[in-house]
């Protein structure tokens, strides 16, 4: 939470500093790293996604994509190009997935 308060359970937003609750998941994928790229633009294009965590094989976070509503559906020519630079040098990764919760769950 935004000022680290503990939140009662079920709570949409912070009793304290009013900060909405984040309704996500998390979800991992392992890919090899010629696969990288064309999977992390198939779970942006799913359209739930929050943000995308690219991690080499140590565990160590390589690339960080939020995912705003702007690219919602394609990733930017950057977020491209340092994807394809990973995939160069990497042989696995792992995709780390935020992913909105549907409503209900
Ligand atoms: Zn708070």
């Amino acid at each position: 939470m935004e000022c680290g308060k503990e939140l009662p359970e079920g709570a949409r937003f912070c009793p304290q500093c009013g900060a909405p609750v984040a309704m996500t998941e998390w979800e991992e994928f392992q890919v090899s790293a010629d696969d990288l790229v064309k999977r992390v633009k198939e779970l942006i294009k799913e359209g739930n996604i929050r943000r995308v965590v690219v991690r080499n094989e140590a565990g160590k976070n390589l690339l960080e994509i939020p995912v705003t509503f702007g690219v919602i559906g394609a990733l930017l020519a950057p977020q491209l190009a340092a994807l394809g630079a990973i995939a160069a040098l990497a042989t696995r990764c792992t995709i780390v997935v935020e992913r909105a919760k549907k409503s209900g769950d």
